[in-house]
């Protein structure tokens, strides 16, 4: 039997990117920040995309993060399986 909490941290991660360049919907934002309060896989994910970005930005330009680093983002929590199975 399989539990949603998987789910709920694709669902988050996937909205992480337009979460931290501030372009995610208010109410959005509200679930995503109390999710990752009782998720620490999602939260570590967040810290990390967060500092990777704002690395990259130092410039004052809106990056994305690299297909290569999500993916070992998602491959380190072991959620790859999880997001592969869904597609
Ligand atoms: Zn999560």
């Amino acid at each position: 039997m399989k539990h949603s909490h998987n789910a709920h941290c694709h669902n988050t991660l996937e909205q992480l990117n337009a979460y931290i360049d501030g372009e995610l919907d208010p109410a959005l934002c509200s679930l995503l920040e109390e999710h990752m309060e009782n998720c620490e896989d999602c939260y570590i994910v967040y810290n990390t995309l967060q500092k990777t970005i704002e690395l990259c930005r130092s410039d004052g330009e809106k990056i994305s993060l690299p297909q290569d680093a999500r993916q070992r983002l998602y491959a380190a929590l072991k959620l790859e399986d999880d997001l592969t199975s869904e597609e």
